[in-house]
């Protein structure tokens, strides 16, 4: 006769868990933004450089747009209300100079789920530049499909070259690729320049590989001239992008693909998936990310000063480290850096970091400054690598400061509007020093 507890036992999933699942920990930047909430419910003092979260709130016009459309609750259509679907494509039309329609839009529940399932209906290999964002390649795993990491290096700010992408491909011509570029990039706050991007575009026509472009960030470009490789190589490429990051709205969890003509069956075949999991995005959220695509005069005022906060902190930031010989460039967008604390790894040796991951649990430890580490992003464990958000200040403050002010915004905005985010980076560097 069987015990309550062989009951309870069969029911712990050892062996009976999908095995691409096996192995693998919640996600690294939202495990570190908890671990990190209950530091601080323990009375710890704790600086949050980890979860890559916009500091800015939504802006009015599409806070109120929500409001007036609090009352709508019927489902809508799975590929996404049509008149968010119209607007994107014209926002993609207006923006990166791409001719799309309607129809070649997918709405979803945040872009990370649209590219949980591309993955799961497209049959290539994932191709992805060292280092990457901390999901794409676990995604790949749950599915179970394989990965290929390609080399970058810290003199090309680690964004892919084209050679690399050629190497990669020429080994054998015809098998389907999927590659994802992401650029401003997370983690590292490097943009590809036109003619990297019209290079790339070459050799990923060669081999018709599938271009997934995250352009995420692409608004929060620090000099807000972002450009789309979809304008060099449109046959192939998918545009993603979101509210997440540049209208302040991750918890709002919309994201959306647009697809070129002759990938309309990928957006067909997602949507049978779409309609079997998720059913439809949020009414009320989709109804306010029309007025967020429709764009204006308040919107590109907002992100304009929002560049303007973002160019100076990133500069900020980087310089302090730089000073303390820590390697790191200045980021062309987005709100990431992705210092190299090489100059230290014999003195950390001796205190027995040997690891990016030892590195920012003593960094979280000895001066509460949460950030993840390098191997999250695909990086060799032994490098000593980390990403820090710098996100941690009052946005809709350092917005009004900035909107007092025109040109550069100097070090005393930082102390003024970003104390904490300063105290950060006194801190990463002191704490290197002590070794
Ligand atoms: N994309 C953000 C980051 O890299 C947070 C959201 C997420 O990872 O799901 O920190």
């Amino acid at each position: 006769m069987s015990t309550t507890r062989d009951i309870q036992s069969a029911l712990v999933p050892s062996v009976n868990l999908n095995l691409n699942v096996r192995g693998l920990a919640p996600s690294a930047t939202l495990a570190l933004n908890e671990r990190s909430a209950e530091l601080i419910a323990e009375g710890r003092d704790v600086i949050k450089l980890g979860l890559g979260q916009s500091p800015f709130p939504v802006p009015e016009v599409v806070v109120e747009a929500l409001r007036q459309n609090a009352h709508q609750k019927d489902y809508l259509p799975v590929r996404g209300l049509a008149a968010l679907r119209e607007t994107v494509a014209e926002y993609h039309h207006r923006k990166n100079a791409v001719a799309r329609h309607g129809a070649h839009v997918l709405v979803g529940p945040g872009s990370k789920e649209l590219m949980f399932i591309i993955q799961l209906v497209y049959y290539g290999d994932l191709c992805i530049p060292t280092p990457s964002w901390v999901s794409y390649e676990p995604q790949a795993r749950i599915i179970g499909r394989r990965v290929h990491w390609l080399r970058t290096m810290r003199e090309h700010n680690w964004g892919l070259q084209p050679e690399e992408l050629e190497e990669l491909c020429r080994d054998d011509p015809e098998r389907p690729r999927l590659v994802i570029l992401n650029y401003p990039n997370n983690p590292t706050g490097y943009t590809y320049g036109v003619d990297k991007l019209r290079a790339l575009a070459d050799v990923a026509r060669k081999y018709r590989v599938v271009m997934l472009s995250d352009e995420i960030y692409g608004e929060v470009d620090h000099e807000g001239t972002h450009r789309s490789i979809a304008e060099f190589y449109p046959e192939g490429t998918i545009i993603s992008t979101g509210l997440s990051k540049w209208c302040g709205a991750g918890g709002w969890r919309l994201g959306t693909f647009t697809f070129p003509d002759n990938l309309k069956w990928l957006l067909e075949s997602m949507a049978v998936v779409a309609s079997e999991t998720f059913t439809a995005t949020s009414a009320p959220i989709q109804f306010a990310a029309v007025r967020a695509f429709a764009g204006g005069a308040e919107i590109e005022e907002y992100l304009k000063q929002s560049r303007r906060v973002l160019r100076a902190l990133g500069r900020y930031c980087a310089q302090r480290l730089r000073d303390a010989d820590i390697v790191v460039g200045d980021p062309d967008g987005a709100f990431y850096l992705f210092p190299d604390f090489r100059a230290f790894r014999p003195q950390m040796k001796e205190h027995g970091i040997t690891t990016s991951a030892e590195m920012c649990e003593r960094l979280l430890d000895d001066v509460g400054v949460a950030t993840i580490p390098g191997s999250s992003f695909g990086r060799e464990p032994s490098e000593l690598t980390l990403r820090l958000s710098y996100v941690d200040f009052d946005g809709a403050r350092a917005l009004s400061t900035a909107a007092r002010s025109s040109g550069d915004l100097d070090p005393s905005f930082v102390a003024e509007c970003c104390p904490r985010l300063r105290d950060a980076v006194d801190r990463m560097a002191n704490w290197a020093s002590s070794f």
